[in-house]
């Protein structure tokens, strides 16, 4: 078990094929964030196949658990990330080549004697990361009203929040809009844009 990401490919006789089982500590690869807490060990699997003119054919899958803020109920909760990857290294003998090399490039460099993979993983973990952590699609999370988390209690607030959020103050536009139109004031087939609006509340007023 090995516990970097930094291979010695001197002892891969080409088209041979080795698999690593690799651990790794989330702060050799740098993952320290504030809302997303990496607090176990990384573990993985990484084949590698040297071919052709030495290049290296690397193909990774690494796992962990980590703990995140629901976005909803604030509450923190465990989840399982998972990543994969592909990349391939070619030899070169220009250091510049090697060191400027980014995770992007689609070529990538080595010097012919190790090469590491830390970023890539590092890189495939962050894109698994959820854009909103939500600890359940069910999540009730907090009440507008008391703060209460309402996955664990109910409040007493009267229910009129989704009410109030879902119709903001648009009673005026429309009151305007159908007076104007009672009076005339406004030809719909030059007002393209606001003719779908008209037409609903002409509709829905007849009705
Ligand atoms: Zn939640
Ligand atoms: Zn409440």
């Amino acid at each position: 078990m090995k516990d970097t990401l930094v291979f010695d490919v001197r002892n891969i006789k080409n088209e041979d094929f080795n698999e690593y089982g690799v651990q790794i500590q989330p702060s050799l690869l740098d993952l320290e964030f504030d809302d997303v807490n990496f607090y176990t060990v990384i573990c993985g699997k990484v084949q590698l196949l040297r071919h052709g003119e030495d290049n290296i054919y690397v193909k990774a899958e690494v796992s962990t658990d980590i703990e995140l803020q629901c976005g909803k109920c604030l509450d923190t909760y465990k989840e399982d990330l998972e990543a994969r990857f592909e990349v391939q290294f070619t030899p070169s003998t220009n250091t510049e080549d090697i060191e400027s090399g980014s995770v992007d490039d689609e070529e990538r460099f080595y010097d012919g004697e190790t090469f590491n993979i830390s970023e890539d993983a590092r890189q495939a973990l962050v894109l698994q990361l959820p854009g909103w952590p939500l600890c359940s699609q069910l999540c009730e999370g907090l009440c507008s009203g008391c703060g209460i988390n309402l996955n664990e209690e109910d409040c007493t607030c009267p229910e009129t929040e989704a009410a109030q959020t879902d119709t903001p103050d648009r009673h005026s536009p429309f009151a305007d809009l159908k007076q104007l139109l009672d009076t005339g004031k406004i030809e719909t087939e030059n007002k393209p844009k606001n003719r779908k609006e008209i037409t609903l509340k002409n509709g829905t007023s007849k009705t």
